[in-house]
C-alpha cells in the first residue's frame, strides 16, 4: 500500500503543530525512560528551550535483563504526558504489548514500535487500527525488505501514518552498540512514500559519536533525528552512555541548524 502505490507522494505526518516528512528537519529528544517529575520536567524545559520539537521518554522499556529498570508504566506516560502539555510539545512512547496499545493511546500523540517488536505482527495490525502516527524503528536484525513489510502490516490495517526510524543493526563490530546504516536513508527514501528518521543514540550507544552521525543522517536526507538526553546522563538508569548532557544537546541543535539552513 505505502511502499508501492504512492512512493511518488509523499507522505507528511502532522502532529499537533509539527510536521514530520516535508523540508523542515524535525528533533526528537528527551530521556530514554522517564524516571521522576523532576527528571522529564527539566528535560522537557531543556527539549524545548534548545529547539526540539517532539518529547520522547520511555514508560514501558524492553531491558535486556529483566531484572533492570523496566521503567515506570502508565505512571511515566503521565509524567511525560504533564510535561508535553506544559512545554507544548507532542510526545512519544513505546508500547510493547497489544494489550497496552488502548491506555497508551489515551496520553501519547506518537505510537512507537521499538526494535524488538518490528516484527511483532499482532502489535503491528493492533496499532494499524488506531488513529494515531506510529514510529516504527528498524529491527536491529532486519533487512529493508523486512522494516518496510513491517509498515505494510500497519497501513494493511488502515494507518499509514507512519514514521521509520533507523536506529542501527547488529553486525560483528564491538567498538559501537549497533552499526548505524546510513545509507538506508536514500534508499528508503527512494523506494517508499514515508518519512525517515535516525536515532544516532541507539545506533551507536556513545554519546561522542551522536553529533557526527546527527549531521551525516541529515545530510543523507533524514526528515529528522531522535536523541537521548538526561539532565545528569551518568546517574540514568537507562542508557546514560549514549545520552547527551543538555549543554552537548544545546551545541548539538546549534550545529544540526546550521547544515540543515545549508542543504
Ligand atoms: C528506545 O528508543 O527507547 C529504544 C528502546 O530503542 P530500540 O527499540 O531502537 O532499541
Ligand atoms: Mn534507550
Amino acid at each position: 500500500i505505502i511502499n508501492k502505490k504512492h512512493k511518488e507522494d509523499k507522505k507528511k505526518i502532522k502532529i499537533k503543530n509539527v510536521e514530520v516528512g516535508g523540508d523542515a528537519l524535525v528533533v526528537f529528544a528527551g530521556p530514554c525512560a522517564v524516571e521522576n517529575r523532576q527528571q522529564i520536567m527539566e528535560t522537557a524545559e531543556a527539549v524545548k528551550t534548545f529547539g526540539g520539537q517532539i518529547l520522547r521518554g520511555g514508560a514501558f522499556k524492553p531491558r535486556t535483563s529483566p531484572y533492570s529498570f523496566q521503567g515506570l508504566g502508565e505512571e511515566g506516560l503521565k509524567l511525560l504526558k504533564e510535561a508535553g502539555e506544559k512545554y507544548d510539545m507532542p510526545i512519544v512512547s513505546e508500547v510493547m504489548d497489544t494489550r497496552e496499545v488502548e491506555m497508551v493511546c489515551q496520553y501519547v500523540d506518537i505510537i512507537q514500535i521499538g526494535s524488538r517488536n518490528m516484527q511483532n505482527f499482532s502489535l503491528l495490525r493492533e496499532i494499524g487500527k488506531i488513529k494515531k502516527p506510529i514510529m516504527l524503528k528498524r529491527g536491529m536484525a532486519a533487512s529493508i525488505e523486512e522494516w518496510l513489510m513491517a509498515a505494510e502490516y500497519i497501513a494493511s490495517e488502515g494507518n499509514e501514518e507512519i514514521i521509520l526510524c533507523e536506529r542501527g543493526i547488529r553486525t560483528f563490530e564491538t567498538y559501537t552498540r549497533n552499526t548505524l546504516d546510513l545509507s538506508v536513508v536514500p534508499l528508503v527514501r527512494q523506494l517508499s512514500s514515508l518519512p525517515i528518521i535516525v536515532d544516532p543514540s541507539h545506533g551507536t550507544g556513545i554519546k561522542e559519536l551522536i553529533a557526527p552521525m546527527s549531521l551525516a543522517s541529515i545530510a543523507a536526507g533524514a526528515h529528522g533525528i531522535m536523541v537521548e538526553i538526561h539532565p545528569k546522563p551518568q546517574h540514568a538508569l537507562s542508557d546514560g552512555k549514549q545520552s547527551l548532557h543538555f549543554e552537548e544537546f544545546n551545541h548539538l541543535m546549534k550545529s544540526v541548524r546550521r547544515l540543515h539552513e545549508y542543504l
